[in-house]
């Protein structure tokens, strides 16, 4: 083993994100090592990666993990079970680096961790700056830690800012694919199934992220991570369609500039920037073929086929719960429309009304937002209604 190597906990490393860097690690000739992975489900896939990775721990966090056969891990390995020990582990001397890609708040708790205990994040999860985006970025500049977006807008975002100074940028445009539903006739979109809005266009995600692309919460939901990640206002932020998907963000600078960053959709090379930051290193991303002629695309979103951009908009500028709610809210009811209880329709409208009834705070603590994501959660059994 490489001793100089990175040593990066993947924690989500069963899912798409998760997967992609086991890759970026394999193909890193010795500069990464994954020393932690984990997963709440799908052991059997975890054994795998462990008998490639030789982690030295693995984590499984759902508690079903006791009845599972582990026999197949490693000579070196050791398991872990439970949520707990996501915490604790990042604290490691085996841990440089932390890769957040749990979906969802279940992410939350050991990114605070890591940023606690000094280490470099890796950002995938933006559910947590969502929520919790003031309290993140004084967490990482009061210890001095690094987070470094994998979301690939914000990575795009993060690669054009250093043309310039911060003081110099007018606006940061994020690019959105416009999802699979981009054309489709309003009347229709009460209809779409499950499958339907499981198939996006451009990129192969987990199922969460997937659907909020055709709803556009995931931009809703980037809008508040921009603006808590680079510390710009709510209305320096602009969303544009872009359906090739080559250019995942630009920086607008004050004299009229624009910086953009380009590459194939490939989150591989998000994620080997983050993991090899500040260097840059040959990789296995797919890369843009000059020989071929190809065209690029922006257009304005429509506000009425995406109201869920307004509610990004709103919620990054009021700051406080409003994140952590519409956060919630928005995980319980993709949850409710996977699970065949709510139509594609109701899930900007529930995220609506919870948003507006919800008892805002200024400057929650952090118990106050878990206990707030709880209620906004139960607020979703509501509209059930299938
Ligand atoms: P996914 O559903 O494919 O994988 C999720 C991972 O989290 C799995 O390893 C799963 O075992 C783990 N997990 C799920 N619930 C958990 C819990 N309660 N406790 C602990 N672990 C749990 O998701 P994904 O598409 O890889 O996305 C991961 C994160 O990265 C999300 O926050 C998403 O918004 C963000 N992201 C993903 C992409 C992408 O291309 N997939 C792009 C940008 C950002
Ligand atoms: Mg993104």
């Amino acid at each position: 083993m490489n001793s100089l190597a990175k040593q990066i906990a993947v924690l989500g490393s069963t899912g798409s994100i998760g997967v992609s860097a086991l890759e970026v690690i394999k193909a890193s000739g010795g500069r990464l090592r994954a020393s932690v992975l984990s997963a709440h489900s799908r052991f059997a896939q975890l054994v795998e990666q462990a008998q490639a990775h030789r982690p030295q721990y693995v984590i499984a966090s759902d508690k079903a993990a006791t009845r599972f056969d582990w026999s197949g891990l490693p000579a070196g390995t050791e398991l872990l079970v439970g949520a707990e020990a996501l915490d604790e582990i990042v604290s490691r001397d085996c841990v440089d680096i932390v890769l957040a890609a749990i979906v969802g708040s279940a992410g939350l708790q050991s990114t605070w961790s890591a940023l606690e205990s000094k280490k470099t994040v890796a950002l995938a999860n933006k559910e947590t700056l969502v929520s919790a985006g003031p309290m993140m970025t004084r967490l990482a500049h009061k210890f001095g830690a690094l987070i470094l977006p994998v979301d690939s807008e914000h990575s795009a975002i993060f690669q054009a800012l250093q043309a310039g100074q911060l003081a110099e940028v007018q606006r940061l445009v994020l690019t959105a694919s416009g999802g699979p539903f981009r054309n489709l006739p309003l009347e229709e979109l009460k209809t779409v199934t499950v499958s339907e809005a499981l198939e996006h266009p451009i990129w192969n995600m987990g199922p969460k992220i997937t659907v909020d692309s055709a709803t556009m919460m995931n931009k809703a939901l980037e809008i508040i991570e921009a603006r808590w990640l680079f510390g710009v206002e709510a209305d320096q932020i602009s969303v544009v369609i872009h359906p090739q998907s080559i250019v995942h963000s630009l920086v607008e600078f004050i004299d009229g500039s624009v910086v953009a960053q380009m590459s194939p959709p490939d989150m591989r090379l998000p994620i080997q920037y983050a993991l090899n930051y500040p260097d840059r290193t040959p990789g296995i991303a797919k890369r843009l073929d000059w020989s071929q002629a190809f065209a690029l695309e922006f257009e304005p979103p429509d506000p009425e086929r995406f109201p869920a951009l307004q509610l990004g908009y709103e919620c990054a500028r009021a700051g406080g719960t409003s994140g952590a709610v519409l956060s919630a809210a928005n995980e319980a009811a993709v949850g409710a429309f996977l699970g065949g209880e709510l139509h594609f329709t109701e899930i900007v409208p529930a995220c609506r009304s919870i948003l507006d009834a919800h008892n805002f705070n200024a400057n929650p603590t952090l118990n106050q937002l878990v206990e707030i994501d709880r209620w906004a959660r139960e607020e979703i059994s509501n509209w059930v209604c299938i």
